[in-house]
């Protein structure tokens, strides 16, 4: 979206205050999530009533129910599901020009991002019990592998560095396509492209990983060893009531050919508390497995209850809030202290970086494994590999010297 926008002259405004237009691309996978956007929502109305400015809507809080919410939102100009964006280029280009200020389409600069996302499949055929996902975004649709290919080589001819392939499954990229290519081959054709450094991608669904994929992974030079992989829980009668396919020992089955493949791979995990009848007995089997496996980084959320999903037709949500709460920050500072370890080990190594910029005065980037690095340099970095000596960590980033080697 940001792309046709900056083709047009746009560029990022700061506020929605100052915009010529607002785009607002939602998430709806906790009500928390779809409340923050009905809040903004009401928060832009009044806005539009003083400045009149285009408001466009994307993301999973557009389903099938655009008329329903033209009516309750008659300040939206514009509705989208997530991919129409034929629909949305079609729409800007028959916006008034007027929308758009003379002066600041001067100002528009190309994009000076280092990292960027490229969706690979849309959707998603799993039907975990809990998600809204598959309801929203509709059935799995891969793009075809010449048009991602030739957004990788655009980009990478723009200077962006680094991209991350993007689908909620991406181990299903190409099943639908018929062509018989997979993620595999995708990854191996980018691996060529020019002046790009790294390819990261997520998501992988645990049940269809497969073992080419790992190798894959080890063996192309620019595919990064940082790897997602949720695991959601740690109970196999939860993992069955979630419809996940999997169980406990088949996941840590996964994640040891993982790390028998890649010695050095980051992993991370989401993972969902007070999911319905959830026990105490049971939490602690997630818990436990957390603190086994040891993840890079994990992501917890309360089970929030959906309305269009199995888990909301089929249960209660009997989990007290307090309770779910409780399990969720056992779990986050379970995992504070396993990532301040692991990143306490890398002290005195030396890592590779690719910098993404400047903030108070310190560049920033990341390593091939994810890790948040920021040290100083008089020199501009933006767009390097650079290797730094590492000299503080904390759960959440690193510190590196000011010695600084550009190997890129
Ligand atoms: N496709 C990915 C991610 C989907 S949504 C996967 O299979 O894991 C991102 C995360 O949101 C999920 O991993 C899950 O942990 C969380 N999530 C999804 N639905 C949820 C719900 N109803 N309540 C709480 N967390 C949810
Ligand atoms: Fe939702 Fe991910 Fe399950 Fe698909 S695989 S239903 S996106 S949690």
């Amino acid at each position: 979206m940001e792309d046709h926008l900056q083709m047009l002259g746009y560029s990022r405004g700061r506020t929605a205050r100052d915009a010529d237009l607002v785009v607002l691309n939602t998430c709806v996978v906790r009500k928390h999530a779809e409340d923050k956007v009905t809040s903004n929502l009401g928060y832009l109305k009044g806005i539009k009533r003083s400045r009149g400015m285009p408001i466009v809507v994307t993301g999973c809080f557009v389903g099938d129910n655009t008329e329903e919410l033209r009516k309750l939102y008659p300040q939206v100009d514009f509705f989208f599901k997530p991919g129409e964006l034929v629909e949305f280029v079609n729409w800007l280009n028959h916006l008034s020009p007027g929308a758009l200020r003379e002066s600041e389409k001067s100002k528009a600069v190309p994009n000076p991002a280092i990292t960027a996302y490229i969706p690979i499949i849309q959707g998603c055929n799993n039907f975990c019990s809990y998600c809204i996902v598959p309801y929203r975004r509709g059935r799995e649709r891969s793009r075809p592998l010449e048009e991602i290919v030739l957004e990788a080589e655009k980009l990478a001819s723009r200077n962006v560095r680094e991209i991350t392939l993007l689908g909620q499954n991406v181990n299903a990229y190409g099943k639908d396509l018929g062509n018989n290519y997979d993620l595999c081959d995708l990854l191996a054709i980018l691996n060529e492209t020019k002046g790009l450094y790294r390819i990261r991608f997520l998501t992988n669904h645990p049940k269809d990983m497969s073992p080419r994929l790992i190798r894959a992974i080890s063996s192309l030079n620019k595919v990064c060893h940082h790897i997602c992989v949720p695991l959601q829980a740690g109970d196999d009668d939860i993992l069955k009531a979630m419809n996940r396919h999997y169980t406990l020992g088949q996941y840590k089955e996964l994640i040891q050919q993982i790390r028998q493949e890649i010695p050095d791979a980051a992993l991370s995990t989401d993972i969902i508390v007070g999911f319905p009848d959830e026990t105490e007995a049971q939490y602690l089997c997630t818990y436990n497995a957390i603190e086994e496996i040891r993840f890079d980084t994990v992501h917890v959320a309360a089970y929030s209850p959906r309305s269009e999903t199995l888990a909301f037709d089929k249960y209660a949500d009997n989990v007290p809030a307090e309770i779910k709460m409780q399990r969720l920050l056992k779990i986050e500072h379970l995992q504070e202290s396993i990532s301040g370890e692991i990143n306490n080990n890398l002290i005195g190594t030396e890592m590779e970086i690719l910098v993404e910029g400047e903030k108070n005065g310190k560049w920033y980037g990341r390593t091939y494994s994810d890790k948040l690095v920021f040290f100083k340099s008089d020199d501009n970095l933006s767009g390097r590999l650079v290797k730094v000596g590492i000299e503080k960590a904390t759960p959440w980033s690193l510190q590196g010297s000011s010695a600084v080697r550009v190997s890129r």
